[in-house]
């Protein structure tokens, strides 16, 4: 079975019992979380949130530049005052560089001089960066707690990133 067959015979599984349907919108605890796509990190069970408690804005390496579309809904539209962002152990982001990708591309004939795919290489560092990023962007906002984190996908850990 594909996955996606696979993903859709739960679903059924799913829906069949499914009694949230009547959540609010806005995330009850006004909580926006950026975090990387990494399939290891389960931010219901990890962070304790459950359907209708939180944003939860994932792109590779949790990277903030991406996530100032989303933020700017999360804040505008829909209430959210705080602002979590949360890199982690082990992170794909870690093995490769600009460099490298664009190589990679380049030899199956894609050009992607132009496109930076923002990897790191000291995961404190970066979540010092992305918290800057956020300082730095004038469209959210800076009167709310916004933190940075490094969580761990081998002891399940999150230890807070100082500015
Ligand atoms: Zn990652």
């Amino acid at each position: 079975m594909s996955a996606i067959e696979d993903m859709l015979s739960h679903n059924q599984q799913y829906a069949a019992s499914f009694g949230k349907g009547s959540l609010p919108m806005p995330p009850g605890r006004k909580l926006a979380v950026v975090t990387c796509m990494d399939a290891r990190i389960d931010t219901h069970s990890a962070f304790g949130l459950e359907e209708g408690m939180a944003h939860v804005i994932r792109n590779a390496g949790g990277r903030i530049p991406e996530a100032i579309r989303s933020l700017v809904i999360s804040q505008e539209l829909l209430g959210t005052e705080e602002v979590a962002i949360i890199h982690h152990v082990d992170c794909g982001m870690l093995t490769f560089t600009d460099e490298s990708l664009r190589k990679q591309l380049s030899d199956k004939g894609m050009e992607a001089d132009h496109v930076a795919f923002a990897p790191f290489a000291d995961l404190d560092e970066s979540v010092r960066v992305d918290l800057r990023h956020y300082d730095q962007s004038p469209l959210v906002r800076h009167d709310i707690p916004v933190r940075g984190f490094v969580f761990d996908v081998k002891s399940g850990k999150l230890t807070e990133v100082k500015k």
